[in-house]
C-alpha cells in the first residue's frame, strides 16, 4: 500500500468527511448526549452524502471502495469528535448482505440501502446467558412451511429504533444434534418494521454512553424463508467472515478517538498555567500525552496492515484482531492522558472530555472483549492449547 498518510485519494476522503463534521460541532454531540437522543441529522447528512454506501459495489449503487477509505470515514468522524458507534453497523453488517446473499436479496436491498431509502444498522448475535460463548445461543429458528419462526431473547442489540432491518443469528439445529458447535446456526435478515410488535419486542438498556441499544425478545416471530441469508446450518461461518472488517473499522474509529484526545490535552498543556508556566513545560505532564502519541501511531500501523491484507483478499483475522486490540488499549490511554491533563476541567461536560472517555472506553469490551483477542492470539498465532 502507498504510504496511507501521503496518499491523495485518502486525504480527499479526510477532508470531504472533516467538511460534514465540521457542521455537527463539539455542542451537537453534547446536547445528544446530554438528551440521550439520536444523531438523526448526522446520521442522514453521512448517509446522503453517500458516505455509508462506501463499500456497496458501484453496480448496486453505492462507491464500491475498499476497507481502508470505509475506515478513514470512521476515523474522522470520530477524530472531529463525534460518535461513529451510531452509523459503523451499516459498514459491516452489508458484508453479509454482500458476501452472502442471493442475487435476488442483493440486488433488492442493496440499492435501496445505498441510496439511503433503507437502513442495516443492526445485528443481532449477543444473548444474555451464553455472552461471548455464542455458539451456546438458544434463539430458535424451526421452519414451518414458507415461513421460519423465532424464539428466544437477545441483549445489548444496537439501533434498532433507527434500523429498517437487522441480521440475526439464531439456530435451526439443536447443539446436541451437530458435530461441531460452530454448525446449526442461520442468519436471517429480518425486516424491523414489520418485526416490532409482531413477535419482537425491543426493550432499550439504559447504559453509561450514549449508544442505543437494547433487549429483543422474540415470541414466534414468524419470517418468510426467503429471510434466511445464504444457507440454512452455516450462520456463524458468515458471522465470523465479517468480523474481520468490523475490527479494522473499529481500531480505525479508536485512532480517531486517540488522535481528538491528544490534540485536546496538548492544546490544553501549552495554554493552561499553574505555578506561573505551562502545566505541559512539565515532563510529568508531557510523557504521558507523548506515550500515548506513539501507542495510537503505532496501532495505526498494524491498522493500514489488516485494512491491506483485507483489500487484497489475505486472512486478515491475526491483524484486525491485533489492530482492534491495540487501537482500543492506546485511544483508552490516550483518553486517560487527556482526562489528567485537563485536572478538575476534564470532568465538566462542556469540554467534552468526559463524554469522548465514556466513548472509547466501550470498545475493550464491545464488540469483542480484550481478553477474546488474546486468547485468539495465543491459539492461533501461538499454538498454545486452546482454553476453550
Ligand atoms: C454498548 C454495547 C453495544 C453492543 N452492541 C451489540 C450489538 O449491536 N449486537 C450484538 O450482538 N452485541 C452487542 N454488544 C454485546 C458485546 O458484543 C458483548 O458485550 C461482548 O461481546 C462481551 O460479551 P458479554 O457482555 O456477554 O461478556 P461475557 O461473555 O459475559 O464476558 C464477561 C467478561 O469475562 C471475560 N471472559 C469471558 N470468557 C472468558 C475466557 N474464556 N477467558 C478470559 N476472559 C473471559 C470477557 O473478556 C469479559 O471481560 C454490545 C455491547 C455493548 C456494551
Amino acid at each position: 500500500m502507498m504510504n496511507p498518510n501521503n496518499n491523495s485519494e485518502f486525504n480527499a476522503i479526510r477532508e470531504g468527511v472533516q467538511a460534514l463534521c465540521a457542521e455537527f460541532d463539539a455542542a451537537y454531540w453534547r446536547k445528544v448526549d446530554e438528551e440521550k437522543g439520536f444523531p438523526e441529522a448526522f446520521v442522514k447528512a453521512l448517509t446522503d452524502a453517500g458516505w455509508l454506501a462506501a463499500m456497496i459495489p458501484t453496480e448496486y449503487g453505492g462507491s464500491g471502495l475498499g476497507l481502508a477509505e470505509a475506515s478513514i470515514i470512521l476515523e474522522e468522524v470520530n477524530r472531529c469528535g463525534g460518535n461513529s458507534g451510531t452509523v459503523h453497523g451499516q459498514m459491516y453488517n452489508m458484508f453479509t448482505l454482500l458476501r452472502h446473499g442471493s442475487e435476488e436479496q442483493k440486488s433488492f436491498y442493496l440499492p435501496k440501502i445505498a441510496a439511503g431509502e433503507l437502513r442495516l444498522q443492526s445485528m443481532a448475535v449477543t444473548e444474555p446467558t451464553t455472552g461471548t460463548d455464542t455458539t451456546k445461543i438458544k434463539t430458535t429458528a424451526v421452519k414451518q412451511g414458507d415461513k421460519y419462526v423465532i424464539n428466544g431473547q437477545k441483549v445489548w442489540i444496537s439501533r434498532v429504533q433507527h434500523s429498517d432491518l437487522m441480521i440475526l443469528l439464531a439456530r435451526t439445529t439443536a447443539l446436541a444434534e451437530v458435530k461441531r458447535k460452530s454448525e446449526g446456526m442461520s442468519i436471517f435478515l429480518v425486516d424491523l418494521r414489520e418485526a416490532i410488535g409482531n413477535g419482537l419486542t425491543v426493550q432499550p438498556i439504559a447504559n453509561m454512553v450514549n449508544h442505543e441499544t437494547n433487549e429483543l425478545f422474540f415470541d414466534n416471530l414468524e419470517l418468510p424463508a426467503s429471510s434466511l441469508i445464504g444457507e440454512e446450518g452455516k450462520g456463524f461461518k458468515y458471522i465470523l467472515d465479517g468480523l474481520n472488517a468490523e475490527r479494522t473499522l473499529i481500531a480505525a474509529e479508536c485512532i480517531g478517538d486517540g488522535r481528538w484526545f491528544i490534540e485536546k490535552a496538548s492544546q490544553y498543556a501549552r495554554e493552561r498555567e499553574v505555578f506561573g508556566r505551562p502545566i505541559g513545560q512539565n515532563q510529568g505532564v508531557q510523557f504521558p500525552i507523548a506515550e500515548a502519541h506513539i501507542e495510537v501511531e503505532a496501532a495505526d500501523l498494524m491498522r493500514w496492515r489488516a485494512c491491506e491484507e483485507y483489500d487484497s483478499g489475505i486472512n486478515a483475522g491475526a491483524s484486525a484482531n491485533m489492530a482492534k486490540y491495540l487501537a482500543a488499549k492506546a485511544s483508552w490511554e490516550a483518553a486517560n492522558a487527556c482526562m489528567q491533563t485537563h485536572g478538575g476541567f476534564g470532568f465538566a461536560c462542556e469540554y467534552d472530555i468526559e463524554r469522548k472517555f465514556r466513548e472509547t472506553r466501550l470498545y475493550q469490551v464491545a464488540p469483542i472483549s480484550t481478553n477474546l483477542i488474546l486468547s485468539y492470539v495465543s491459539e492461533h498465532l501461538l499454538d498454545l492449547p486452546r482454553s476453550f
